[in-house]
């Protein structure tokens, strides 16, 4: 059976674009006669709030969306919330660092902001470190962590590729080096984003991840630990972003495409799942439609590549009625 999951963080209240993921990895499942996991990912201890963690819950209930396995309603693999998983991330980071995979790294941001390389195409705009803490010897690394807790960085080999079939963005090779080597394991004693996604999912027997297309550089590094792990990596999908008319993603900050905003102001859901589902190609108009009725119209190959602009149109067809 295929499993699919949605794997929210709870640092704001969900915005139309989170909807957008929502709702098509739901379809995937559902059309599939899948499971569904929700999955909270709060290792973001500054950020995340339980409130927000109610309100997605509340929001997606609201949506017409339901999971066979998550927070609220329990599972065999719980609990479904990352921060309560700690014990499972330290095993695998235990895994790697037996095999010397890992190195402690002693660079503050500012050291990295300053000796960072131009970054290459896949991981856009972000810093790449260059590996010197790699070549600390053993004493530097004695007398260093004495002043500071290092993080941990998993060595990624220069000549190393993974590649995989995009369900909607086709064949994709990348090299996870081109970002440099990665932080599995943050110095304020928290796992990385990287290493918890692969963790859960593999545990959690997640056999399809639909997620935003931001984190395709991510998916780069996420394969080189399946391999590491020697674990077989799910199917991905990444999907287009909603963006505003500059061409900026829709993010937490644009607070009147919340779904919270959109409820209180008395929009129906089904209008905002028409509008989604009609933005992902699956309808011809937006129209007032329950996410049930669209599992027969699903098809992966209805959904755009280019990102989606959310213009005034859009937003006048959320108004109440
Ligand atoms: N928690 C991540 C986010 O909210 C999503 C992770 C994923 O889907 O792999 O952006």
């Amino acid at each position: 059976m295929q499993r699919g999951r949605f794997a929210p963080s709870p640092t704001g209240l969900m915005h139309v674009g989170n909807a957008f993921v929502a709702l098509l990895a739901w379809l995937q499942m559902r059309s599939a006669n899948g499971g569904f996991i929700l999955r909270i990912e709060d290792l973001d201890r500054g950020r995340s709030r339980t409130h927000f963690v109610e309100q997605i819950v509340s929001d997606l209930r609201w949506l017409g969306l339901d999971w066979d396995e998550g927070p609220d309603v329990g599972g065999p693999h719980a609990p479904y919330v990352q921060s309560q998983r700690m014990a499972r991330y330290e095993q695998a980071m235990a895994k790697l660092t037996e095999r010397g995979l890992t190195y402690p790294c002693f660079c503050s941001r500012a050291d990295i902001a300053a000796i960072a390389s131009a970054p290459h195409g896949w991981f856009g705009d972000e810093p790449r470190y260059d590996g010197r803490c790699r070549l600390l010897s053993a004493s530097e690394r004695q007398h260093r962590a004495e002043q500071k807790s290092p993080s941990l960085r998993l060595q990624v080999p220069a000549e190393v590729t993974v590649s995989f079939v995009d369900l909607v963005r086709g064949c994709q090779v990348g090299r996870p080096s081109d970002g440099g080597d990665f932080v599995v394991w943050r110095a304020d004693g928290v796992v990385s984003y990287q290493l918890a996604v692969v963790v859960d999912d593999a545990e959690m027997e997640v056999t399809d991840v639909l997620r935003g297309r931001d984190l395709l550089a991510s998916t780069l590094r996420q394969g080189f630990l399946y391999e590491a792990f020697k674990l077989p990596p799910p199917a991905y999908a990444h999907v287009p972003l909603i963006v505003d008319e500059g061409g900026r993603r829709l993010s937490k900050r644009d607070g009147d495409l919340t779904l919270f905003a959109l409820r209180s102001i008395g929009v129906a859901p089904e209008r905002v799942v028409g509008l989604l589902a009609h933005l992902a190609g699956l309808l011809e108009r937006p129209e007032p439609i329950r996410p049930y009725a669209l599992i027969p119209r699903f098809q992966m190959a209805k959904l755009p590549v280019s990102d989606i602009v959310w213009t005034a149109e859009h937003q006048s067809y959320l108004q109440p009625h």
